[in-house]
C-alpha cells in the first residue's frame, strides 16, 4: 500500500469555536487582516466573532470586504497592496470559497513580489502570511485545501494557484454562521461538496485514506438530501453539511478534481452560474460515463450517497437544480475543447476524450446533435 497524506491545518469545529480558542489568534502576530466578501459576513455574526477575539487577544486590525464571488486578478492584488501598506501578521478570510479563496491569494502576493503575468506559473518561493480560514458556505471545502481558485480571463476559465503554502494554519467551523444561507446557496455549496468526494473518487490519486474521508463525506451530505429538497435546515443539517463539506475538502487537497470542475467553470466564466450549480449540472452525465467504463465505481459511489442507481442520482440532481439554463451546440463544442485540455482530465481514472466530454454537455443540456 502507498500513501502520502499531509493535512497541516488546525480544525476547530463547534458552536461558539473562535471564542472558545481565541488564544489561537495571538500565535499569529500583532496584526491582522480580515477578507471578506461585501455583506454576508457581517451579517451571519462571524465578523463580529473574529473581531471581539481580537480585541480580547489586544490584535489590531483592519478589514478588506471587497472579494466577489470568483474573484478577480486585481482583487486580491488590491487586498495584498492593502495588507503590505499595512504591515500585516496574518490573514483571517471570512466567507464562501470566493473570500476564503482571496485570502490565500492575499497571502501569498502580500509576502512575495509574483508580476500578475506569472501569478498561474506556479513559480513562487515559499513565503506566505499565515492564514486563518472561516467557511460561511458548506461547500468548497477551502479551509483544507492548498489551492486558491481565480478567473483568469487570459485564459476565460478559471484557474487553480496550488501550493502547499496554501494550506492556512487554522480552520473555525461554526455551522451557525450558515444558517441564514438562501436554499439555493445552500443546495449549490452541497453539490460543489458532492463534486469534490466523487471526483476524488474517481481521481487517479485516490487512496485508501482519501476514499475513506470521500466515503464518509457523501454519507453526510446524502443524509441531507430530503432536506437540500425541502428547504428546512435544523442546525444539526448545517453541521453535517459544514463537516461533510470539510472532509471532501481533504479529498481533494490530496486528489485535486477531474472533469467536472474543468467543464464547469466554462459555464460559471461564460454564464455565471454559480460554482456548484455548474458542477452539479454535469454530474449526472459524468457518473453515466464512469458507470459505463466502471460500473463498480460507479455504483460504490451510489452505495456512498444511498442509492440503488444512477438514475435515480440524475433524479435527485433534477428536482434540486430545477430549470436548467440553455447553450448551443457551437458553445458545448468549445466548453468540451477547452476541457480536454485541461490539466485535470490527466488525474481521472476513467479518462474522458473529447468526444465523451461533448456528449455529457450535449446530454445534460438535452441539445440536439
Ligand atoms: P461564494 O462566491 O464565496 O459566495 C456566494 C454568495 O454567498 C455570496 O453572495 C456571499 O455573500 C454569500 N454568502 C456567503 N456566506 C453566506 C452566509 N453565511 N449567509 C448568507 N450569504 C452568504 O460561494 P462559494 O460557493 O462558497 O465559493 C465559490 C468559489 O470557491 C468559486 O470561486 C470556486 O471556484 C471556489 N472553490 C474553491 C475551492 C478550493 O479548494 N479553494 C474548491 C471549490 C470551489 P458575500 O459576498 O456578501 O460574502
Ligand atoms: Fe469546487
Amino acid at each position: 500500500m502507498k500513501l502520502n497524506f499531509n493535512m497541516p491545518v488546525k480544525v476547530v469545529m463547534g458552536s461558539n469555536c473562535i471564542k472558545e480558542n481565541s488564544n489561537l489568534f495571538r500565535s499569529f502576530g500583532k496584526k491582522a487582516m480580515l477578507v471578506t466578501g461585501r455583506s454576508s459576513a457581517k451579517r451571519n455574526g462571524a465578523q463580529k466573532d473574529v473581531t471581539d477575539a481580537l480585541e480580547a487577544q489586544g490584535i489590531e486590525y483592519l478589514i478588506f470586504d471587497h472579494v466577489m464571488s470568483n474573484p478577480t486578478v486585481s482583487c486580491v492584488y488590491e487586498g495584498a497592496a492593502l495588507a503590505k501598506e499595512n504591515l500585516v501578521d496574518f490573514i483571517i478570510a471570512i466567507g464562501g470559497g470566493s473570500p476564503m479563496d482571496a485570502g490565500k491569494a492575499i497571502a501569498l502576493l502580500a509576502a512575495q513580489d509574483i508580476p500578475k503575468e506569472n501569478l498561474f506559473s506556479g513559480q513562487y518561493g515559499n513565503a506566505v502570511l499565515p492564514m486563518i480560514l472561516i467557511p460561511t458556505t458548506a461547500g468548497t471545502g477551502s479551509e483544507v485545501t492548498p489551492y486558491s481558485i481565480l478567473t483568469n480571463d487570459s485564459q476565460q476559465t478559471k484557474t487553480s494557484i496550488s501550493s502547499p503554502f496554501l494550506f492556512p494554519a487554522v480552520a473555525f467551523l461554526d455551522a451557525r454562521y450558515t444558517e441564514a444561507l438562501s436554499k439555493e446557496t445552500t443546495v449549490n455549496t452541497a453539490i460543489d461538496a458532492l463534486s469534490h468526494a466523487i471526483e476524488g473518487m474517481l481521481s487517479v490519486k485516490a487512496t485508501v485514506m482519501t476514499n475513506a474521508l470521500a466515503v464518509h463525506s457523501m454519507e453526510q451530505i446524502a443524509d441531507c438530501f430530503p432536506n437540500l429538497e425541502s428547504g428546512d435546515f435544523p442546525i444539526e443539517i448545517r453541521e453535517k453539511l459544514l463537516y461533510g463539506s470539510m472532509l471532501a475538502g481533504m479529498v481533494i487537497a490530496h486528489t485535486g478534481t477531474t472533469a467536472v470542475h474543468p467543464m464547469g467553470y466554462s459555464l460559471t466564466y461564460f454564464h455565471d452560474i454559480d460554482h456548484g450549480r455548474a458542477n452539479g449540472l454535469l454530474l449526472g452525465e459524468y457518473i453515466e460515463f464512469v458507470a459505463a467504463n466502471k460500473p463498480e465505481l460507479a455504483s460504490t459511489i451510489m452505495k456512498s450517497l444511498h442509492l440503488d442507481s444512477v438514475t435515480e442520482w440524475k433524479n435527485i440532481l433534477d428536482r434540486l437544480l430545477g430549470d436548467k439554463e440553455t447553450i448551443t451546440m457551437e458553445q458545448a463544442e468549445c466548453y468540451a475543447e477547452k476541457a480536454s485540455k485541461s490539466k485535470n482530465i490527466a488525474n481521472c481514472l476513467v479518462k474522458p476524450e473529447y468526444e465523451d466530454l461533448l456528449r455529457m454537455f450535449v446530454k445534460s443540456f438535452d441539445l440536439q446533435k
